[in-house]
């Protein structure tokens, strides 16, 4: 089976085929269609921007679409900067910086955060949606330079780390994005009939 990861972020490709691997799934991406762009976020809700993601792939492409929204949940920020984690700053860097600044001085007890990670898969038999969530800490300062985007930055408790000072596949064993993916792997396996009919050749 083909199926095309929409996302740009090279990052979550990485994870998303990690995460995958044991499957007998060949998972292409944005670099093998050019021409090929997502459009721009403007759903309410992550499980509509993702469904915006695999179905403008899947309908330019004609191949299963897999696509991932997700965001951090601040509860001492009443939940933001949640659906808006990507343009909550210009880059990586300066979101977690913007994300301490707006911390700075609250207690450790008000720094309670969760990762959402929402997978969409779309193909010709239907639409599919996949959550995954956890639970966590917006640290006091950066810690570890590992993974991506606000990664240094959420601590999992009963850990005792950041997303940040976790090797890859630690990360990958227990994140946002592996409960979602779990799901739909769960979900494939349960409907292995339906996928032999997806198969592409590949570009
Ligand atoms: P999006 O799902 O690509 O819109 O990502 C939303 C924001 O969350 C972006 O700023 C990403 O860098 C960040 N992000 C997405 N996934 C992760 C993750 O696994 N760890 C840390 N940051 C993430």
């Amino acid at each position: 089976m083909t199926l095309l990861c929409a996302t740009n972020n090279a990052h979550k490709l990485k994870e998303i085929r990690d995460i995958l691997s044991s499957l007998p799934i060949k998972i292409l991406s944005l670099n093998d269609f050019p021409r090929l762009f997502l459009p721009a976020e403007c759903g309410s809700s992550y499980e509509e921007n993702a469904l915006f993601k695999a179905r403008q792939v899947f309908y330019f492409t004609g191949i299963p679409a897999l696509s991932d929204d997700t965001g951090l949940e601040v509860e001492a920020l009443g939940g933001r900067p949640g659906i808006f984690s990507s343009r909550y700053a210009e880059s990586d860097e300066e979101r977690r910086r913007k994300l301490l600044g707006e911390l700075h001085g609250i207690s450790w007890e008000k720094r309670r955060a969760k990762f959402v990670c929402v997978v969409a898969f779309k193909s010709g038999k239907g639409e599919h949606l996949f959550r995954g969530e956890v639970q966590g800490f917006i640290a006091f300062e950066e810690r570890g330079t590992n993974g991506f985007g606000y990664d240094p930055i959420f601590f999992l408790p009963e850990v005792g780390r950041t997303y940040g000072e976790m090797p890859e596949d630690e990360k990958n064993r227990l994140s946002h994005r592996f409960r979602a993916l779990s799901q739909f792997r769960g979900w494939l396996e349960k409907n292995q009939d339906l996928l032999l009919s997806f198969s592409f050749p590949g570009p």
